[in-house]
């Protein structure tokens, strides 16, 4: 297994679990000292994903990190949050029992959980797979997060969408910070 970081072949295991129907390993790049999650377990079937030009490719929970990961690039994030979120998606793909699965149900269900975790992660996350093209589209998605934002009174755990340290100047409608 190649450190998700640098490539490195070699890792080391710092620690590893039973769980569910499998091992977890968090690993530790001998190379980078970047650590990352393994699991072995019983694959029932491959499990493949259909891209949008039909084209077949086994899926990867690695690749499936590492766009999430650059998605929560510098955000305050609590440690394993990442993880978990990838750990959550791929147990429902399993759990869905299909062998192949459209990479736009994925990407839809990564979206759903970024969605609740961190407003920021999730417009990154969606300008690459709604391939945002104009600012419009940008501007609309910015737009419904606010008014949701602005619909819930006590957020709980979704950190405010712009840091503290920055204010900006937003909208007059939109000028509703949390102090
Ligand atoms: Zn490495």
């Amino acid at each position: 297994m190649n450190c998700p970081y640098c490539g490195y072949p070699d890792s080391k295991v710092i620690d590893s679990r039973d769980v569910n129907d499998g091992i977890r390993r968090r690993r530790q790049c001998l190379s980078c000292d970047s650590r990352f999650t393994t699991y072995e377990r019983l694959q029932p079937a491959s499990l493949f994903v259909i891209k949008k030009d039909e084209r077949r490719e086994e899926f990867s929970q690695d690749k499936l990190l590492v766009g999430i990961r650059k998605a929560c690039e510098k955000r305050p994030l609590p440690t394993g949050a990442i993880d978990k979120l990838v750990d959550d998606i791929e147990a429902e793909l399993y759990h869905l029992g299909k062998s192949e699965i459209p990479s736009t149900i994925i990407g839809d269900m990564v979206m759903k959980e970024l969605k609740s975790l961190d407003y920021i992660a999730y417009i990154r996350f969606a300008s690459v797979y709604r391939d945002f093209t104009d600012i419009t589209a940008l501007k609309r998605e910015v737009d419904t997060l606010l008014n949701s934002e602005a619909e819930i009174s006590q957020p709980t755990e979704q950190l405010p969408l712009l840091p503290d340290e920055k204010p900006l100047r937003l909208a007059k409608s939109h000028r509703r910070r949390r102090r």
